[in-house]
């Protein structure tokens, strides 16, 4: 088996036992990428030269036998909307092509700390917007198990990096599903946490009030190691929360036996796509023999949460957006004669059509005569839908859903049509509009053009019970072999 395709527990315990060296880990990882991401281009940027250094420390350590931690030596790939010192970090953006990181964002620095090794920074869609990549200022990624079709995104490079074994685990942001789609569409497990559970300083603002870092894996119990090694309070975050710092890892095999999980009616029906649905019913099934037991909820208010997030999210990132004026960061035009010309030329030529469309609907949804009807509206709409999921969370632990309403969709089917792209996110916005932490975990495969795409099924939660969230992904994983099916490039099948 090559160590590429290992899961963080199981490299751990190879490193450990001294089975392979980190050098080799790091370097099947790399050789990966070189043999397969010049046709799915997950990574923007590889980092050789330094994963190579922190491997031979590790192997130092390994050589004097010496205890590592759980992610010590561990090839991690982080989005590249996550500031890294000295590394480039370009959002995906034209605008920000030679920015480099003068600082580490606070879960690098805990990666860093935990002893991770980073492998690399990955594609996204421009500034985290969008839902398949095709927004990325360099191409998009592909989707291993149909390179015809998108990984999903925002973060689908992440996930692509993990899908076709490109790293071990990856890092992520989530602002209306960015974690959760493409690890669905990919096959792989995306983790949302709890608004504040993780610290957003070094996360480049997309939408303060909806952005999340999360992590990606192979398996629940990978996504939750990371999760435990990047949460907790920040003073430099000051929406982080002063939640407990315990790790969950532990508590993951507890079991979900008595549980009662919500199966909400909106999230079924109309607008998803049949075989999808017939997927995540026999997933809840799976639940039942599990002995949780299945409960009917009702979310009155979801039918807004898609139109509350594309008024607030656009606000929000019209206000970010405000510092890429070729001055303060980024590319500058040269051929302005004025500061006003400096700006409007600066961001014509380093932003892309998604990025200014969302700037433009947020500046409308905000400025003066509309604020009222739009922003302040979605806001109160915002409470209503939040207050749904409190109710649903009094009769049950957690919601199941599917992730997305579709398996991953073609290249060029929905670029056109901003609509069309805006409904991938049907099922995820509203974890992010309430706060609350959601997981997506393989769940089957549907066919499609003779190929098998992968299905997520979400689990959402409680605010800050995040553990309860990972445990009942695991339950289920557990209990099924999903998450070990491999992608058939990997076989060389494709
Ligand atoms: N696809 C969603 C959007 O386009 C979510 C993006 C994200 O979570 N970063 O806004």
């Amino acid at each position: 088996m090559s160590l590429n395709t290992l899961t963080i527990r199981q490299a751990h315990d190879g490193l450990q036992k001294g089975e392979f060296s980190c050098t080799e880990l790091v370097e099947s990882c790399l050789s990966q990428i070189s043999s397969t991401d010049e046709e799915l281009h997950a990574y923007l940027t590889v980092l050789e030269e330094s994963a190579r250094q922190e491997a031979k420390k590790v192997d130092e350590k390994q050589r004097k036998k010496l205890p590592l931690k759980p992610l010590e030596g561990i090839p991690i790939a982080l989005k590249d909307n996550l500031v890294m010192k000295n590394v480039r970090t370009t959002c995906a953006s034209k605008i920000l092509d030679t920015y480099q990181g003068t600082y580490d964002a606070t879960v690098v620095e805990k990666l860093k700390n935990a002893g991770a090794v980073m492998v690399g920074k990955t594609n996204l869609d421009e500034f985290a917007m969008g839902a398949s990549t095709e927004n990325s200022g360099y191409g998009p990624s592909k989707n291993p198990w149909d390179t015809g079709r998108v990984p999903g995104g925002s973060s689908g490079g992440s996930a692509v990096a993990v899908a076709a074994d490109e790293c071990i685990a990856a890092i992520g942001s989530d602002t209306g599903g960015s974690v959760r789609q493409p690890a669905s569409l990919c096959g792989v497990v995306g983790f949302k946490p709890t608004y504040g559970m993780v610290s957003r300083y070094g996360l480049v603002a997309m939408a303060s009030s909806l952005d999340q870092i999360g992590p990606f894996g192979k398996t629940v119990a990978d996504a939750t190691l990371l999760f435990d090694a990047i949460k907790g309070p920040d003073r430099r975050d000051s929406s982080s929360a002063r939640a407990s710092t315990e790790p969950v890892s532990p508590s993951l095999k507890d079991g979900i036996k008595g549980m009662r999980i919500g199966i909400p009616k909106e999230y079924f029906g109309q607008g998803t796509d049949e075989d999808v649905e017939k997927t995540i019913r026999t997933a809840a099934e799976v639940y039942e023999s599990l002995g949780a037991q299945l409960v009917d909820v009702s979310l009155p208010h979801e039918k807004y949460a898609l139109s509350v997030y594309y008024i607030i999210m656009p606000s929000e990132v019209s206000a970010n957006m405000a510092r890429f004026d070729g001055i303060r960061y980024g590319a500058r035009s040269t051929g302005a004669a004025t500061l006003l010309e400096t700006y409007t030329q600066s961001r014509q030529a380093g932003l892309g059509p998604e990025v200014r469309r969302r700037i433009m609907l947020g500046t409308y949804a905000l400025s003066t005569g509309y604020t009222d009807a739009y922003y302040k509206q979605a806001q109160k709409v915002r409470v209503m839908v939040t207050r749904d999921f409190h109710n649903a969370f009094r009769t049950c632990d957690v919601i199941l859903a599917p992730t997305s309403p579709t398996p991953a969709f073609r290249f060029g089917e929905r670029a056109s049509d901003p609509l069309q792209m805006y409904l991938a996110d049907i099922f995820t916005v509203s974890a992010n509009i309430v706060g609350i932490p959601g997981i997506s975990v393989p769940c089957g495969f549907v066919s499609r053009d003779g190929k098998d795409l992968p299905v997520g099924l979400q689990i959402l939660g409680k605010h800050f019970d995040d553990a309860t969230v990972l445990r009942v992904g695991h339950a289920y994983e557990k209990a099924t072999e999903w998450h070990l099916r491999k992608p058939p490039l990997m076989n060389g099948a494709q």
